[in-house]
């Protein structure tokens, strides 16, 4: 289990801490999550957090939708075994039309 340091989901509370990483998170720290004191005044479980729980119905829904790209996007890589060979089409040269005098 990789740690890494969260922040409050409370965007007026400073509080941050080394807890497990569950998004995969390499570079911002995660806020999903509220700290133990916010989520006592909150009346939350703090230990029965998940990434998704606290999370309005808008942002899971950009979240599925992210998810969903992201699982159709790595079976596309799956499937394509061997590049494709291209098929160059050259620009058919027309005659210049003789005139007529
Ligand atoms: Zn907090």
């Amino acid at each position: 289990m990789i740690y890494v340091m969260h922040f409050c989901r409370n965007k007026k509370c400073t509080n941050g801490w080394i807890d497990k990483d569950l998004t995969d998170a390499r570079v911002n720290p995660p806020d999903w999550k509220y700290c133990r004191e916010c989520a006592e005044k909150f009346g939350i479980d703090y230990d029965a957090q998940t990434p998704d729980i606290n999370l309005s119905k808008k942002e899971l829904q950009h979240k599925n939708k992210l998810r969903e790209r992201l699982k159709i996007a790595r079976e596309k890589q799956k499937k394509i075994k061997s590049p494709e060979t291209v098929k160059i089409d050259f620009m058919t040269l027309t005659p210049y039309p003789s005139q007529t005098i």
